[in-house]
């Protein structure tokens, strides 16, 4: 396993559709693997592939582990591919940040409960029925597949005050 590099905006992979996975190969696994390890390093509670400049769909979450006991701590991400949202009920909103979104944050209204569909890294069918905060983890990371991301729920006065602190960042000024 290896660490990967997460990307911020405005980079493309975060801009792009990501494409359905249609085989399961070893270099598939083996990103999942490295999503997962960078995932916790980070730390965060989600990863999208998009995010490590992969735009396939295939998502990581664990929202247990940052917050778990030292003495519990337990590896236990949740891959999907091809995830797919097939039931949503409730709606509740929550103050979000992104790994490829540095020093930005938004209240973003979701639905609360949420059951995804789609399949593990054998091939598997799953389905989760979530709530509460990995409810808003996977819609989170599934967004990132759409291309979208916590910007996009901003008014247009932050999201356009935002990229022009990126365009700042990176150095080509206004
Ligand atoms: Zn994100």
């Amino acid at each position: 396993m290896a660490l990967r590099s997460v990307v911020v905006l405005p980079h493309r992979a975060l801009m792009t559709r990501a494409e359905e996975i249609a085989n399961i190969t070893e270099d598939i696994v083996a990103l999942a693997e490295d999503m997962a390890e960078t995932m916790y390093r980070a730390p965060g509670i989600g990863l999208a592939a998009n995010q490590v400049a992969k735009p396939i769909r295939l998502i990581v979450v664990d929202v247990q582990y940052g917050s778990a006991d030292p003495k519990e701590k337990k590896k236990q991400p949740i891959f999907v591919i091809n995830p797919v949202i097939t039931l949503t009920e409730g709606e509740c909103t929550f103050e979000e940040g992104c790994l490829s979104v540095p020093d930005f944050r938004v209240e973003i209204r979701r639905p609360k409960i949420v059951r995804v569909e789609g399949v593990d890294l054998d091939g598997s069918p799953l389905a989760i029925e979530a709530d509460g905060l990995l409810a808003r983890a996977l819609q989170h990371e599934i967004d990132h597949l759409e291309a979208t991301t916590i910007l996009d729920y901003a008014s247009v006065l932050r999201r356009n005050l935002y990229r022009k602190k990126l365009r700042k960042m990176a150095g080509r000024g206004d």
